[in-house]
């Protein structure tokens, strides 16, 4: 094998390894994009201010702990939130990717999130 062979081989494995990582977090970009862009066409459900194009949202994983025999897959759990900070009032709300609000229950009430640590 020459030098100009292993090369291309080398080349090829690369392009096979990168070109996938580069096309899922394309797609993962378009997709957190439309979430957004949806995100901003809803209202506030404290003040029902329309959120709009300026609106803060930011995107994080959070780092769910489930409680012993509980999985974040069977909790509904938003895996990544997006964390709308409404213009009219200031509050911070968290919505899964489908344009869902996500609300914690309130401690101490018949489901008081006792599914987390
Ligand atoms: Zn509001």
């Amino acid at each position: 094998m020459t030098i100009t062979e292993t090369v291309i081989g080398v080349l090829v494995i690369a392009a096979v390894v990168v070109v996938p990582l580069v096309v899922i977090q394309v797609l993962g970009e378009r997709k957190r994009a439309r979430v957004i862009a949806h995100l901003r066409t809803l209202a506030c459900p404290r003040c029902h201010s329309t959120y709009g194009e300026t609106t803060v949202i930011r995107v994080s994983r959070r780092s769910w702990d489930p409680a012993p025999g509980y999985y974040v897959a069977q909790l509904d759990l938003p895996d990544p939130s997006y964390f709308v900070t409404c213009p009219g009032c200031a509050e911070e709300l968290e919505y899964y990717g489908d344009g869902r609000l996500f609300e914690l229950p309130d401690e101490g009430s018949e489901s008081d999130g006792d599914f987390l640590r």
